[in-house]
């Protein structure tokens, strides 16, 4: 496939194969593969990737998969996996080893943060955790030890932003390897590996499937990497189910459409959100008084469904907006058909202390909002009527 192709064109043909006549992919569901004899098939083992040999080691609906979200990102290979987690968890194990060290981001999703945390710990791997949006802060936190950035960005779910062409530059001259979470951003709106990053993961449960009907993830970057990772993968086991890399290659053909969409609709919830008198703070990076909007404009070509925000009557406020609102559905998860919302500091309480809640700044009152592929003016509709109930109720 021309790699100078558009990404809509990357989308709808990257994985397709000349010979096959069939439109939409077929679903590949075995688990193993035979040969016509013993050698042939060790032969098939002694490939790098075998796509016809056993269901851990590779598939070829799953292949077709990679190939779309490598070419999309820009990368070399791609190896797709059963979650965004056993992307980050397998990457990270590959990278890793007991006395290296890690500097990371305060603000992070929840459960790379508690892999960080208190999973890598007990192998001896320590990480530094600092504020995203302070590049010099990188550079300060490294070590002689230092193996990995890992950044993420926007984060979720205070929308802050990390510089990555600076600290991809950063860690180069140190010789340190960087990863990057590209989920809230989508490959539409945000390619860190055209950035200097080496690798990029994706939830691809999220904008990339686009239905939330797929839990899936996938990890991009160079051969020689994502060949390491893979030599892992097969021994933890993260393996996406050919149903599943074949809903989410149904679903990422329009992933385009849906996050430029998107891209609207949240731009048009935040800037109604900031003119409210009710509402304290809109955290959405293409606002253009969010604080790091000139750095969203460089490293950005959209700015993403997902935004937060808080109330004049923070906490108190929050949990009586929350039961008003009719479309937006109280559940987490973001990039899918209909509007999520959630008050993070309510849904974090078991994974997460008090103190590293104040620690990531997410205060009590934070509202996270997610966008779907509803119209705006309903979602603006009945937001406004939310809102509206939490003006004084005089003579009520
Ligand atoms: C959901 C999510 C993950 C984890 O992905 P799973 O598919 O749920 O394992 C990682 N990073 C971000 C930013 C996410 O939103």
């Amino acid at each position: 496939m021309d790699p100078s192709f558009a990404l809509e064109t990357l989308l709808t043909h990257a994985d397709l194969d000349p010979e096959e006549l069939g439109i939409a992919p077929p679903i590949h569901q075995s688990v193993n593969y035979s040969a016509a004899s013993m050698e042939e098939f060790d032969a098939l083992n002694d490939q790098p990737r075998p796509e016809r040999y056993y269901r851990r080691y590779g598939n070829p609906t799953q292949a077709r998969l990679e190939r779309v979200m490598a070419a999309i990102e820009g990368a070399e290979s791609a190896l797709a996996t059963a979650s965004g987690m056993g992307a980050t968890t397998t990457t990270l194990l590959t990278l890793l080893s007991a006395g290296d060290h890690v500097v990371a981001q305060e603000s992070m999703y929840g459960g790379t943060l508690s892999l960080l945390r208190d999973t890598l710990p007990r192998f001896d791997i320590a990480a530094t955790l600092i504020d995203q949006s302070d590049t010099a802060a990188f550079e300060k936190a490294i070590t002689a030890r230092t193996k990995l950035i890992m950044i993420e960005t926007p984060s979720n779910p205070l929308l802050r932003l990390t510089d990555i062409a600076a600290v991809a530059a950063l860690a180069r001259t140190h010789n340190i390897l960087t990863f990057a979470d590209n989920t809230v951003a989508t490959p539409v709106n945000q390619r860190p590996l055209e950035q200097g990053v080496d690798l990029v993961m994706h939830s691809v449960t999220k904008a990339v499937s686009g239905h939330a009907d797929v839990q899936a993830g996938v990890v991009c970057g160079r051969d020689e990497l994502i060949e390491r990772i893979w030599q892992a993968h097969i021994q933890v086991g993260s393996v996406i189910s050919p149903f599943d890399a074949w809903l989410a290659l149904r679903g990422l053909r329009t992933m385009s459409l849906r996050v430029e969409r998107q891209n609207q609709c949240a731009q048009a919830v935040a800037e109604y959100l900031a003119l409210h008198p009710a509402v304290r703070v809109v955290n959405y990076p293409g606002l253009a008084d969010h604080p790091q909007h000139d750095l969203a404009k460089r490293q950005m070509r959209g700015y993403g469904s997902l935004l937060s925000f808080e109330l004049r009557g923070g906490q108190k406020a929050a949990e009586r907006l929350i039961p008003f609102l009719r479309i937006p559905v109280r559940s987490p998860s973001l990039g899918g058909t209909r509007s999520t919302l959630v008050r993070p500091a309510a849904m974090w309480s078991n994974e997460l202390t008090a103190q590293q809640l104040a620690e990531a700044g997410v205060p009590g009152g934070l509202i996270r909002f997610a966008v779907g592929l509803e119209h705006e003016r309903d979602l603006i509709a009945d937001l406004d009527r939310g809102l509206a109930t939490l003006a004084p109720a005089i003579g009520r």
